[in-house]
């Protein structure tokens, strides 16, 4: 069976994933972590097993070299590789669907990098490297703001002068567009209308968001011109007023990036409870009477809540609301919180099934008496970016 090897690089780290397009669970799969580092290593895991290996050439290169040794040293193995998916995270206007890899679209990714300064430089390099190592196979990039690209410029446009967006791209973009898909997609297998319905999804994970979807199409979603905009997360701020980020730099004395990166990486879960930015480490020191750790989840649930209700202003009814991301999909307290939150628009969860929404697995976890259907979808987004490749190569190979 063709497989793809999906390759999502950050700057420090690389995660891989081997997968035939189907619901079949990876074949191999792993992480590069600490690259750049003396420290650096690459973990494989393979049928249950896991080794890690030290990364003597630390880059990326060297990851993908050992991923490539790897497949090389273990030829028995059914594995037939036939294409190279990446996941980008920025595709500015440029990119609204995923598309195969030549020296135009990689320029574009470059393009797109002032808006990802973290990211699309990592991608760029992923990418050239496998392509210098996996030369003779076909390279396709998904991006994380494809998705979003059908919101109306009512949506998309900041309400600060033309002249900014025009010149310089200012614009809302959304991102975890790869994720949201695959869950409309997904949704749409479980009832039969289901695919021309509305729906809010929130992708609640140490990055978090939530998306309104009309029969299958982004209208509206949390995250602006980078993943900072919109819901409190992990270590980002979410939404605030902006004005804000000048008082920091007054107050503390430190340029507007470093404002900038307290925004980013010291607020939300972590900024509030100084205990950490891991979901589950803050529900258990609220289990055990921690009242900051309270106040975090109890602001994480609420503005979730609020932005889900803002998205649902481009929908005119709500007929689903999915959960998924770590948070959403494996706890049943945020989960809840959020939902009570939402009752003023007939939101009502069945807070057993909630309870024992089995890991992993879609469940429904609304009361009989809900306008809307509650759903646990477990998130897939390496699977989309396996079937994208799949499905391009096949539309772009010779007859
Ligand atoms: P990202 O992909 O954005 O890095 P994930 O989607 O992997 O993040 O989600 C990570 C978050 O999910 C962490 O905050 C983690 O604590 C949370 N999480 C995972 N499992 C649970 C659980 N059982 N209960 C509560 N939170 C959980």
């Amino acid at each position: 069976m063709p497989q793809i090897l999906v390759v999502n690089c950050g700057s420090s780290s690389l995660k891989f994933a081997i997968m035939d397009g189907t619901d079949n669970p990876p074949i191999l799969e792993g992480i590069a972590e600490r690259l750049g580092s003396e420290h650096s290593a690459i973990t494989f895991k393979y049928a249950g097993n896991k080794t890690v290996q030290p990364l003597h050439d630390n880059d990326h290169r060297g990851a993908v070299t050992a991923i490539k040794h790897w497949i090389n040293s273990n030829s028995t193995l059914p594995i037939n590789l036939v294409g190279i998916g990446h996941r980008v995270v920025h595709g500015g206007e440029t990119f609204s669907q995923s598309v195969v890899i030549n020296p135009t679209v990689l320029e574009g990714i470059i393009d797109c990098a002032r808006f990802a300064p973290l990211h699309n430089p990592a991608h760029t390099k992923g990418i050239e490297v496998a392509q210098a190592l996996f030369g003779d196979l076909p390279h396709v990039a998904v991006f994380d703001t494809a998705f979003h690209q059908t919101l109306d410029a009512d949506q998309y446009l900041y309400p600060i002068p033309m002249r900014l967006y025009r010149e310089h791209n200012f614009r809302k973009y959304g991102f975890h567009g790869t994720s949201y898909r695959y869950i409309a997609q997904k949704l749409a297998t479980l009832g039969l209308d289901f695919a021309s319905q509305n729906t809010l999804v929130a992708h609640l994970g140490n990055g978090a968001s939530v998306c309104a979807i009309k029969a299958g199409k982004s209208v509206d979603t949390s995250m602006g011109i980078t993943p900072l905009e919109g819901l409190m997360m992990g270590t980002r701020s979410g939404s605030l007023d902006p004005s804000l980020l000048a008082f920091i730099s007054d107050a503390e004395n430190i340029s507007m990036k470093d404002a900038l990166d307290i925004l980013n990486k010291e607020s939300g879960l972590k900024g509030i409870s100084e205990i950490s930015n891991d979901c589950r480490s803050i529900e258990t020191a609220q289990a055990a009477g921690d009242d900051r750790a309270e106040l975090a989840l109890n602001m994480f649930a609420s503005r979730a809540a609020k932005h889900l209700a803002s998205v649902a202003t481009n929908l005119e009814s709500v007929d689903h609301i999915v959960f998924t991301g770590g948070i959403g999909e494996n706890s049943p307290v945020i989960r809840e919180k959020i939902c009570r939150r939402l009752a003023m628009m007939g939101v009502w969860l069945d807070l057993h099934a909630n309870q024992i929404s089995p890991r992993g697995e879609v469940s429904m976890i609304s009361d009989n008496r809900s306008n809307t259907s509650i759903w646990v979808i477990p998130t897939n987004e390496e699977l989309l970016i396996a079937q994208d490749t799949l499905s391009l190569i096949a539309d772009t190979a010779p007859e």
